[in-house]
């Protein structure tokens, strides 16, 4: 089985950028794009304009600005396969990764697979229907775009996310409801408070969005009463879903420590795993940010902490 110095895990900014910073310190990467674990590029593929990432001033589409991180990660001499991780074996090193159809041996892996934000199957808010043009997974991303500016915001979730996420929408929106399937909010005391307490903070017990509908763009919800049944459709501007993300970590089969919340666990401060010369970096390993420039910071950091760290052991020429 070949052996290589580093194996990227991750198409999205995470990985692209790791790829690049070791590319150029001639760490001759390897990097797994994915295939059937996602869309290859990662979670901004699927959005449309991306207006936050520096050096855009214009904003870029997220394909394109995909397309630029993956151009630049070749110019470097990055080797791309357009395939999934479905293994690894971190029992001895170097470290065996399997994809589907090559296999490697690497002293040093990043992993950067990145996490899918929940999204229900609701009537009109699919691919194809009004999903980024008035549904979306991300406040911070998207709660800026003209399209929701002035308009009643619909927030799904009960949760501290769902709650950070209607505070920010309300620098936009008229009005924000979250629309919650129980009679409590899931949300810690504090974050409860702050929803309840702000006067543009509207909150529907017991009630899901079952149709999302409009023309170009959002125009209206159906939310129905869950104890009652009783449906009443709403004017709406945009549906944000803030219902969690979930890390892709499955491939690992429980071989390194995750969080509770099933993010891989880094030490503070860096991308280094529990595991020797296993790092993470990008949205797998961060609840908090999940955003394309940080996700690219920290393939960065990850990068740089694998030369550092191969380099001491001789394993980097
Ligand atoms: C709708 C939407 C809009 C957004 N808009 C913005 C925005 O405007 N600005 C912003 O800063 N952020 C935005 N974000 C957030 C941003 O996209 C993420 O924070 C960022 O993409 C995370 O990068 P990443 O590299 O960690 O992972 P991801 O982008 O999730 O990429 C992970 C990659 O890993 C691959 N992968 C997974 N498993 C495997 C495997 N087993 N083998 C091989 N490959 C695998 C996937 O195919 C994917 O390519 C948005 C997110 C969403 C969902």
């Amino acid at each position: 089985m070949k052996k290589v110095k580093l194996i990227i895990i991750g198409s999205g900014p995470a990985g692209y950028t790791a790829a690049v910073y070791a590319a150029r310190a001639n760490l001759e990467p390897v990097l797994y794009e994915g295939f059937f674990s996602g869309t290859a590029g990662g979670q901004l593929m699927t959005t449309t304009e991306v207006e936050n990432y520096p050096g855009f001033p214009d904003g870029i589409a997220g394909p394109d600005l995909v397309d630029k991180f993956r151009s630049q990660a070749l110019r470097f001499g990055t080797k791309i396969l357009t395939e999934d991780v479905v293994s690894v074996d971190f029992s001895k090193h170097p470290y065996t990764v399997k994809g589907m159809d090559t296999s490697f041996q690497c002293d040093a892996l990043i992993i950067a697979t990145g996490a899918t934000a929940n999204r229900l199957d609701i009537p009109g808010a699919r691919e194809g229907e009004f999903w980024q043009r008035g549904v979306t997974a991300c406040a911070v991303c998207d709660g800026a775009m003209p399209i929701f500016r002035n308009q009643p915001l619909f927030v799904i979730g009960g949760g501290d996310t769902a709650v950070e996420e209607a505070t920010f929408l309300t620098k936009f929106g008229s009005m924000v409801y979250i629309v919650h399937r129980r009679d409590q909010l899931r949300a810690s005391k504090i974050m409860q408070k702050r929803a309840l307490e702000h006067p543009k903070i509207r909150i529907i017990w017991d009630s899901q969005i079952i149709e999302v509908t409009g023309d170009k763009v959002v125009r209206s919800v159906k939310i129905q009463n869950m104890k009652s049944n009783e449906i009443s459709e709403h004017p709406a501007g945009g549906v944000f879903f803030a219902i969690g993300h979930t890390p892709n970590t499955a491939f690992l089969s429980g071989q390194i420590p995750l969080l509770d919340n099933g993010y891989i666990q880094v030490q503070p401060g860096t991308c280094k795993t529990t595991l020797d010369l296993v790092f993470a970096a990008g949205d797998v390993q961060d609840h908090v940010y999940r955003q394309a420039i940080t996700a690219a910071g920290s393939g960065c950091m990850a990068a740089i902490e694998a030369e550092r760290e191969l380099s001491a052991r001789g394993l980097s020429e």
